[in-house]
């Protein structure tokens, strides 16, 4: 009997989407470079129909035509290497999927050079970490729609569902797929660093105990704010460790590591002029809590305010929770500015509305308001910017005057709060009718001769300022 689907790379990811692809009764082929992961897997292989090939033609003549081969390697040059040695042995039509954290430019590079083999390439977006890759992870795959709709069946099949909907859709032609999971993870980035922020400040500033902290979050966790990441931060601050029996994030050394997914998020707004702050901040908060020695060198030298007031505590845990949540909007606005612009850039077509809705379940940043963001880009697929939308335009308006208490407060008793004050910066300058620009393009005229545009009729204009 030949199998369904293949999967390649049997690390932390492939070796739980296989077990999951064969929960659901796909017959799959297993295989890895190096010999010791897929006998690991199939010591542990819960009875499932998982069949272990230690040779890579014998793998490949096991499946099914077309030949659905899903890669989980290592992102970068070993998935050019996995290709490679696949090709040989691959007919046309056949189907090579990667499943890993690879740069959607690489996945446009690779999707065109296969297509001259007759070869169908996915970049397939993953998200959901180890738990998610066994019981159901979110899944933005990016091909040709055709390819797609060969290994849709299983894909959905193994895809986190909500209400009954798959969380996979197709997104879009070559790298989209990739792309998408990509800013997915600048997003993530974002949420991760307003909610540490907001932990710290209700901690450290409000001068609350740690479980204290916790039940805060596991009542936030009840409301609007409903999410994956205030469900485990409410989590992380209940665990004691077992070596000192202090609570465990004591123990946790503030220096952040990262993969590079956010960075790219970044460079690419960069690259495309999309102001992408909040999530770019959120980077640079990791790149400064990595300097660790240095700071703990700066915090001898250059001191803050002293002598700080006491906040009253119900008032000012109201105000965090409204600011961390209007953070979040403009985070995920920014988030979904990329996605439009970057659309219409590669002329993508992504359905902002599906989206929102693939992100509900199994991935890192699922939560409750997708919903809402998924109606708002149904309302009006061509909505500027998220905070625009009637339902975020009123909660950003209600909202914004704790979100100016919490960023005014961290300024005045030196709490940095790098992305709160960067989602109220971004609130105010994108409201903001006219800006100071004008200055800027003076200057530019004044020293360079860049020329400028008026206001009050068209035209190129340069003026002899000396
Ligand atoms: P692991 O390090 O656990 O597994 C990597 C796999 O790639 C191993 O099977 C490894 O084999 C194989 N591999 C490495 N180099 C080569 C090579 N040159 N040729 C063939 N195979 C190779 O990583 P993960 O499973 O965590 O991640 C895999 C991909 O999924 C990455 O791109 C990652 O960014 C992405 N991802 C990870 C998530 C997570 O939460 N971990 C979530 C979503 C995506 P061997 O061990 O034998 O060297």
């Amino acid at each position: 009997m030949q199998h369904s689907i293949g999967v390649i790379g049997l690390g932390v990811m492939g070796r739980n989407l296989a077990l999951n692809m064969a929960s659901h009764q796909e017959e799959v082929a297993i295989y890895n470079y190096t010999r010791d992961l897929t006998d690991d897997l199939v010591a542990h292989d819960e009875g499932l129909p998982l069949h272990p090939y230690y040779d890579i033609e014998a793998f490949v003549q096991s499946l099914a035509r077309p030949r659905k081969i899903f890669m989980m390697v290592t992102a970068g040059s070993a998935i050019d290497s996995v290709i490679e040695s696949l090709l040989p042995h691959l007919e046309t039509g056949d189907i090579i999927m990667d499943g890993g954290n690879s740069h959607f430019l690489d996945t446009e590079r690779r999707f065109d050079e296969l297509q001259r083999h007759g070869i169908e390439y996915i970049g397939v977006g993953v998200s959901g970490g180890e738990v998610g890759a066994r019981t159901g992870p979110a899944i933005m795959p990016g091909g040709s729609k055709e390819a797609y709709e060969h290994v849709a069946p299983i894909l959905t099949k193994i895809a986190a569902h909500v209400e009954g909907d798959p969380c996979c859709v197709y997104i879009g032609p070559k790298g989209a797929g990739h792309f998408v999971k990509m800013v997915h993870n600048g997003i993530e980035y974002a949420d991760m660093q307003l909610i540490a922020e907001a932990y710290s400040f209700l901690r450290f500033r409000l001068g609350l105990d740690v479980t204290e902290v916790a039940d805060i979050f596991a009542e936030w966790n009840e409301g609007e704010l409903k999410s994956y990441l205030i469900e485990i931060t409410a989590d992380i601050l209940r665990k004691t460790d077992d070596e000192t029996g202090q609570p465990l994030i004591d123990v946790i050394l503030d220096q952040a590591g990262q993969k590079g997914t956010g960075k790219w998020t970044s460079l690419q707004a960069i690259d495309n002029g999309i102001a992408s702050s909040i999530i770019t901040e959120a980077l640079f908060a990791r790149y400064l809590s990595a300097i660790k020695e240095e700071r703990v060198a700066a915090s001898a030298v250059l001191k803050g305010p002293e002598d700080l007031s006491t906040l009253e505590r119900d008032a000012w845990v109201e105000r965090i929770r409204q600011a961390l949540y209007m953070g979040k909007v403009a985070a995920y606005a920014q988030g979904f500015t990329q996605y439009r612009t970057s659309s219409e850039l590669y002329d993508w077509n992504l359905r902002l509305e599906e989206i929102a809705l693939i992100f509900r379940g199994g991935c890192i940043i699922r939560a409750d308001f997708l919903n809402v963001i998924s109606e708002a880009f149904k309302n009006d697929a061509n909505l500027s910017n998220l905070m625009l939308a009637p339902f975020f335009a009123e909660k950003v308006q209600a909202y914004q005057e704790s979100l100016r208490h919490v960023v005014a407060e961290g300024a005045l008793s030196g709490f940095a709060l790098p992305s709160l004050s960067t989602s109220l910066t971004y609130y105010d300058s994108y409201r903001t009718a006219n800006s100071n620009a004008n200055m800027l393009q003076a200057q530019r005229d004044y020293f360079g001769a860049h020329t400028y545009a008026r206001t009050d009729r068209e035209g190129i204009f340069h003026t002899d300022w000396q």
